[in-house]
Order: C-alpha cells, then sequence, then structure tokens
C-alpha cells in the first residue's frame, strides 16, 4: 500500500519489518516523540505478539514502560546486555546511539545481537532512533533502514483538529464551515514536521485569530528556506512569458495531467523528469518556474551546489532531507539548478572527499530512477562536459531537451513578451528590425537591449523607439561570440543525445546566419 505520494509510508513500513521479526531497524527521525509514539503504538495494536518497549538514551540510561527506569544503565555496552538477558517480546529503542557506532566492540556486539535475535524464541528488536544516519559498513547488512516520514495529510489534519480544541469554544473559525479550507490549509502545512505545523498554525491563530492559509504558507516557505537547501518557489512566470521552445513547451503541457489518478487509471507512468542543457540565457531557468504555475505544483528550488557546502551539514543528510521534503510536499517539482556545480567531481571523489561525492550521487541517481513518487525532476545545467557520464543514460529522465539559442521566429517572439512585460504594446515597434539586430543573442541578452534602451530613453526624457533598442543592442557582445567553441561542442555533443527545445531554425525561416566568426 502507498499514500499519496505513492511512497509506503513509515507506519506500514515499521510494521512490516517488526512483524517479519527484523532484528536491526534504523528509523532516522528529528521527530524524537513522534517516531516513539508509533512504534509504541504498533507494538500494543498492530502485532499479534505484544512487545515491551524500552528506551535507553545516555543521559536517562534505560527506561520501560509504566515509569519502569534504569539510570544505572547509561553505558551503552551495559544497555545491550540488558536487552540480550531479557526475556520478553521487546522492542529496545536506543535515542542517539549513532556517536557510539565509532565503537569496534559496541558495532561487534550489535552483530552479536543480530545474530542471537535471528535465533532465539523470545523476539527482540533493537530501533536505532537518530536525526543523524551515521552506518559502519560491518552492519550495512544487518540493519534495515527506514527514513521516517513527515506527518502526512490525516496527521496534520489531527495537529488542526488539536489547535482547534485548544481555542476558547464557539471561537469564530472560517474552516468550521468551509472544509475545502480545512484541506487547504493542511495541504499548505505538508513538509513540515509535525512541531514546526503546530507553532505555524499557533502563530497565524495569534496573527489572524484564525487558519489563514497565507500565513501558513508563508512560514513554510521560511521554514524550507532555513533548511538552507531548498527555495519555495512561487512563480510569477507563465508559460506565454517564454518565447520559443515551442516543443518544450508542448512536451510539459501534454503532462499537464500526467500526475492525476485518471492518468494512472488510463495506464500511463509517472512521468520523472527532464534535463535541461544548453547555453546560458536561453530560458532553462525560466521554463522551471513556468511549469510550476502550468503544473499548478509547489516547484522547490535546490542549490545543488549547496548540498555540498560544509556549513550546511554532512551532503548525505542533506540529500535524504531534500528527497523527503520533496516527497512530503507531493506532487511536486523538484528544480535542480546547475546540476553540474553539485556532481562535477563525482569521477574524482574518492581521491577529494573520501567519496561522498560519488556516494551522494549514487543515492541520488538511484532515487531518480526507482522513485515512485510523484515528484518530477527538472535539472538544468550549462555545461555538459562536467556532467557525470552516468547521469545521462536512458532511464534516470524521461528526455533531455537541448536549449539553443533562439532562432529569429524565436527572438520576435522574445522582443514581443519582453516588450509586453515593460508595459509596451510590441506593435507600435519594429519588431523585424530589432530582430535583425539581436542575431546571435540569447533571451536573456535580448532584455539587456530592451532594458538599457529603456535607460537611454528615459535619460533623454523621451518614449523608447525601435531605434534605441536596435542601437544597444548593436552595443551588446554576445555570449554566442566569447563561448563559441564551447558552444559548438556543446552543440555537436546534442545531435545523437538530446531532442531539441526549439523548431530547427531552417524549419521556421532559413535568414539567420550562422555562427561564423
Ligand atoms: P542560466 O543557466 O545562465 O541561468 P538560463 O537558460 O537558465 O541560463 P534564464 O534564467 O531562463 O536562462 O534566462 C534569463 C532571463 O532571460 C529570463 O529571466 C528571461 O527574462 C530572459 N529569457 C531567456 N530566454 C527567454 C525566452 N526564451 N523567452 C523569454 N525570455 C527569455
Amino acid at each position: 500500500m502507498t499514500d499519496s505520494s505513492g511512497k509506503i509510508p513509515s507506519r506500514r513500513e515499521i510494521t512490516d519489518l517488526i512483524k517479519a521479526r527484523y532484528v536491526l531497524l534504523y528509523v532516522i527521525s528529528h521527530e524524537e516523540e513522534r517516531a516513539l509514539n508509533l512504534i509504541r503504538d504498533i507494538a500494543t495494536k498492530e502485532v499479534r505478539h505484544r512487545r515491551k518497549v524500552f528506551t535507553w538514551s545516555v543521559t536517562e540510561g534505560i527506561q520501560g514502560e509504566d515509569g519502569e527506569s534504569m539510570p544505572d544503565h547509561r553505558d551503552p555496552m551495559r544497555a545491550l546486555d540488558f536487552a540480550v538477558k531479557l526475556e520478553e517480546h521487546a522492542i529496545f529503542v536506543l535515542k542517539d546511539f549513532h556517536p557510539f557506532m565509532k565503537d569496534p566492540g559496541l558495532v561487534r556486539k550489535l552483530r552479536d545481537i543480530h545474530r542471537a535475535f535471528s535465533e532465539g524464541r523470545t523476539i527482540r528488536h533493537i530501533v536505532l532512533l537518530s536525526g543523524i544516519f551515521k552506518m559502519p559498513p560491518e552492519l550495512e547488512k544487518e540493519v534495515a533502514v527506514i527514513d521516517f516520514d513527515l506527518p502526512d495529510r490525516q496527521e496534520l489534519d489531527g495537529i488542526v483538529e488539536n489547535a482547534i480544541h485548544s481555542l476558547p469554544p464557539n471561537t469564530p473559525l472560517a474552516l468550521r464551515e468551509d472544509a475545502d479550507l480545512r484541506d487547504r490549509v493542511v495541504e499548505a502545512a505538508l513538509g513540515l514536521t509535525a512541531e514546526e505545523a503546530k507553532n505555524v498554525f499557533a502563530k497565524s491563530l495569534v496573527r489572524s485569530k484564525d487558519f489563514d492559509f497565507d500565513v501558513i504558507l508563508s512560514e513554510k516557505k521560511n521554514i524550507i528556506r532555513k533548511s538552507g537547501l531548498l527555495e519555495f518557489f512561487e512563480s510569477r512566470y507563465e508559460m506565454t512569458d517564454i518565447g520559443g521552445l515551442l516543443p518544450l513547451k508542448a512536451w510539459l503541457s501534454k503532462r499537464q495531467k500526467a500526475f492525476s489518478k485518471k492518468a494512472r487509471d488510463f495506464g500511463l507512468p509517472l512521468p520523472k523528469g527532464i534535463l535541461l542543457i544548453g547555453i546560458p540565457g536561453c530560458g532553462k531557468s525560466l521554463t522551471a518556474k513556468a511549469v510550476g504555475s502550468l503544473w499548478r505544483m509547489p516547484l522547490l528550488r535546490l542549490d545543488v551546489g549547496k548540498v555540498f557546502g560544509s556549513l550546511v551539514g554532512s551532503s548525505e543528510e542533506n540529500i535524504r532531507k531534500v528527497i523527503r521534503t520533496a516527497e512530503a510536499v507531493a506532487p511536486s517539482i523538484l528544480w535542480l539548478d546547475e546540476l553540474e556545480k553539485g556532481f562535477a567531481g563525482v569521477q574524482s571523489s574518492g581521491e577529494t572527499d573520501s567519496g561522498t561525492t560519488a556516494r551522494v550521487f549514487a543515492s541520488f541517481i538511484t532515487w531518480l530512477q526507482e522513485k515512485d513518487s510523484p515528484v518530477f525532476v527538472i535539472a538544468t545545467a550549462n555545461d555538459v562536459s562536467a556532467l557525470p557520464p552516468e547521469l545521462l543514460r536512458k532511464g534516470r529522465f524521461d528526455e533531455i531537451f537541448f536549449v539553443d539559442l533562439p532562432n529569429a521566429k524565436e527572438r520576435s517572439d522574445i522582443v514581443r513578451i519582453h516588450l509586453g512585460r515593460k508595459n509596451r504594446n510590441p506593435d507600435d515597434f519594429d519588431i523585424e528590425a530589432i530582430t535583425q539586430a539581436t542575431q546571435n543573442f540569447s533571451g536573456s541578452e535580448v532584455e539587456q537591449g530592451i532594458v538599457s534602451a529603456l535607460y537611454d530613453a528615459f535619460d533623454e526624457d523621451i518614449e523608447v523607439t525601435s531605434e534605441h533598442i536596435e542601437h544597444s543592442c548593436r552595443e551588446i557582445i554576445p555570449l554566442a561570440f566569447t563561448m563559441k567553441e564551447k558552444i559548438d561542442k556543446m552543440r555537436e555533443w546534442s545531435k545523437a543525445r538530446a531532442r531539441m527545445a526549439s523548431t530547427p531554425a531552417e524549419e521556421v525561416e532559413a535568414e539567420d546566419t550562422p555562427l561564423e566568426m
């Protein structure tokens, strides 16, 4: 059974493992109490042979049920000995045990326990519960790892209910009458921990005297941003803000309803993601931003370089967190910006960072290939030569698109779009002349030409004209000249491996001169 995001919920996963008598489990979560409550619930309700739950921490020693306390068992080896000697069905939850797994004696002890508990008549499990995942290689085969879910809709709805109960009775609340608003409030909190959701609801009740959808959403954005890795992107862009790139837009548009139940019933696979490779400033990021609005799905931007930045924690932990958040708010779009910045060092990872980049990359690739959650990945990159070849293999992405310089027809569209964005009527301008003046320009350079003309006209205290724009465009040296060699290489590469994001120039008109410099 999967939840709405397509992933097996942690409750199901842990229950199955306990029922299957797995001895060693590692539950990764910062939400200790929530995870513990779930384990207690499973131990009493979900299994035929009820298990007694013991917890251990280095500060409190062993705590049993009904206030049983053994503070003299703080020493981890003693605690494990206690588990070995106990002759009752039980689950031992070891809180923050990860720092102790540096001790070869304790690692060995866990391996012994694995063997002994697997054979014994009493059913005993050890659950390592920690927000940080650290696993000595010796234990990799013995331990089942569970990335504990963030609260789902049902759980968040329960938190809303508790928040309502904490208010004086009869407090007027819009969502009492509006079930739709209640759904939207719950949806806005997806991606938060239970504690964060509680705080966000409390803040909204203080500030707006109600569950204010906008306050909740903006708080969520702040919390996600504070993680330092993801940005919850509110897109102001629509597909109509993109000039050209018709095949790419058509591909995306065709998949607009592909995340619905109807699409699943029809037999369509879930779209995985696309990789946009190409020349800087030609609309890759713009497309990522516009897809969020087209599909009406939350867009999470990941700065791939930061995953490896030591300032925001360990890289392995970071990529887990990102995937977990994207899955919690699914269906969602995960935009990996400047992909090459993160994964450039994969090949040399063994020598430079004791394999961290390679490991993170491998776990990311596995997720990309095997994910069954509706998280659509849009990866953008300027430099294909910096990307590890494994990333470009079939099956990773649904499609790799090459985004080239815009052809004449596309440039004229881009000129029109940017004039429109600057509150000018494109029909008042000589679009053909401007298109001519922007040969070999990227979309971003076309925009730059128009902005610079606006400055000139403003300075002269007159309205901007086509001549201003043509003039300012002539002053710009396009990147296509300075990057000619690199662009040629990318075009060559893309011929056999990527799909064109634009209609080829010759099919539109043969008026552009090729890049000959
Ligand atoms: P980079 O890799 O350098 O970020 P990019 O391909 O992602 O390049 P964008 O950020 O999408 O480039 O483009 C920069 C700006 O240029 C956009 O915000 C937009 O204003 C303008 N632009 C680029 N391409 C287009 C286009 N096809 N249509 C309209 N505007 C465009």
